[in-house]
């Protein structure tokens, strides 16, 4: 069932080289040994929300806030079957949704976003899941990184969406040491040409779901370790050790 668009198997091309980032940071070639070797680590880094559509897609991200990626694949094969298209979820009941969703967690926002959001699809867009990440992100419930992910995996404009991930692997290997997402996303947009950003989007995530650990990154193993500044890494060690509740709040986890 699960399903990988080609963009985002699409092996990085040795032909365009990474830039610098303004500022500082590591150095163009150090960007373009980083990640070859992501490249090498993760050859089939892609979406792990398993899904057959675009509307699936959509609705797999939209789940996939503040919750794994595992579990929404445990939650959307019974959903599917149950609202197989955006018709069929526009017509849904709110209350049968949040049941199937439930341990998804925000299960009552996340049931009336969907039907929402699957209700205007059908309204104004004849049925069909937009392409466009300016769209997308004026359905309800969906954000500027929900777009961007479904956007760029269904064959719109490329893009560096930002999550989690993302956000923390950017500032501890050097390449952005920005907080707001859209400007993160700016930051990496400029290190690499665009045909490059769906790659190394899913590679930064994979890394982070790997040995990049928000908290417990293992530098000591780690196979990029000597091309990346650590930043961050013994402020988030230290106040794990303070306070492991709110390390948990800090913004570099
Ligand atoms: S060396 Fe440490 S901080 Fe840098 S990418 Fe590896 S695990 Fe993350």
């Amino acid at each position: 069932m699960t399903s990988t668009s080609a963009s985002s198997t699409r092996r990085v091309s040795s032909s365009s080289r990474p830039r610098s980032p303004k500022g500082g940071g590591p150095s163009a070639a150090a960007l373009t040994r980083l990640f070859e070797r992501l490249d090498t680590l993760y050859p089939s880094a892609g979406t792990a929300l398993h899904h057959t559509s675009p509307y699936e897609l959509l609705v797999a991200v939209v789940l996939s806030a503040q919750c794994t990626d595992a579990r929404v694949n445990l939650v959307t094969p019974a959903l599917f079957e149950r609202y197989p298209t955006v018709t069929a979820m526009a017509r849904a009941d709110q209350g049968d949704v949040e049941a199937l969703i439930h341990s998804c967690g925000f299960f009552r926002n996340k049931a009336k976003h969907l039907i929402a959001l699957s209700q205007e699809i059908v309204r104004d867009c004849a049925g069909a899941v937009p392409i466009d990440r300016e769209r997308l992100t004026r359905l309800p419930g969906v954000g500027v990184k929900t777009a961007g992910v479904v956007s760029m995996q269904i064959g719109g404009a490329p893009a560096f969406p930002v999550d989690t991930h993302v956000q923390r692997l950017a500032f501890r290997l050097g390449l952005s040491a920005r907080r707001v997402p859209e400007q993160i996303e700016r930051d990496l947009m400029a290190l690499m040409p665009a045909e490059r950003w769906v790659r190394a989007h899913h590679l930064l995530i994979w890394h982070g779901r790997g040995p990049c650990d928000a908290r417990k990154p293992e530098c000591d193993t780690c196979d990029v370790r000597d091309l990346c500044p650590k930043n961050g890494v013994g402020q988030a060690t230290k106040a794990k050790a303070k306070d492991r509740t709110k390390a948990a709040f800090c913004w570099l986890q």
